[in-house]
């Protein structure tokens, strides 16, 4: 069978996965502002900061998870 019925079947692993990365550093978000600057954001919600461009933005996430070489 596929990996969607194993998704079907244990409905309520799936919900506790997703609960547990609540808080996590799963996802980081650049999102454009009107003055041209950009916020940054990440699923953990612990962490929110302006970067002046989408590349210092990108590189800040990094920074903020711990994924810089
Ligand atoms: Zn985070």
């Amino acid at each position: 069978m596929s990996d969607d019925t194993v998704l079907y079947d244990s409905p309520t692993e799936f919900l506790h996965e997703v609960a547990e990365k609540t808080g996590h550093c799963v996802a980081q978000s650049v999102i454009p502002r009107d003055d041209g600057t950009y916020v940054c954001a990440c699923s953990c919600e612990r962490w929110e900061v302006i970067a002046p461009s989408r590349t210092e933005g990108l590189r800040l996430a990094r920074e903020h998870t711990g994924s810089l070489p």
